[in-house]
């Protein structure tokens, strides 16, 4: 079992990077496909789902095919402005979301 990024050949080269969303949990985000994954085992198996689509020669991202796979449709508050995000999106969007904290504090 990979214990961390590195181990995982060619991740970080793909663009995968660790991220700690604002409640403290690590994740696997990347970068190029926006992807995200929360254990090395998800990283590696979209790497292999990547390689797969780039050998048909498909370039597209997979967001909405793996929202579906993986069956994360259920939405969650934002815990800065409260408004609803799919499981891929909230964490990314917290994250922009801390960073403009003031306007949104103005606004609520
Ligand atoms: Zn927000």
């Amino acid at each position: 079992m990979p214990s961390c990024l590195s181990d995982v050949p060619g991740a970080m080269e793909a663009g995968w990077r660790e991220y700690v969303d604002p409640g403290g949990r690590m994740v696997y985000v990347n970068d190029k496909t926006y992807e995200e994954a929360h254990t090395l085992a998800k990283v590696a198996e979209k790497m292999g789902k990547m390689r797969e689509r780039e050998a048909k020669g498909v370039h597209a991202t997979g967001m909405r095919m793996d929202e579906i796979e993986e069956g994360h449709m259920s939405l969650q508050a934002c815990a800065y402005c409260g408004r609803k995000f799919n499981q891929k999106s909230i964490q990314r969007h917290e994250q922009v979301c801390k960073e403009a904290g003031n306007k949104h504090a103005m606004r609520m």
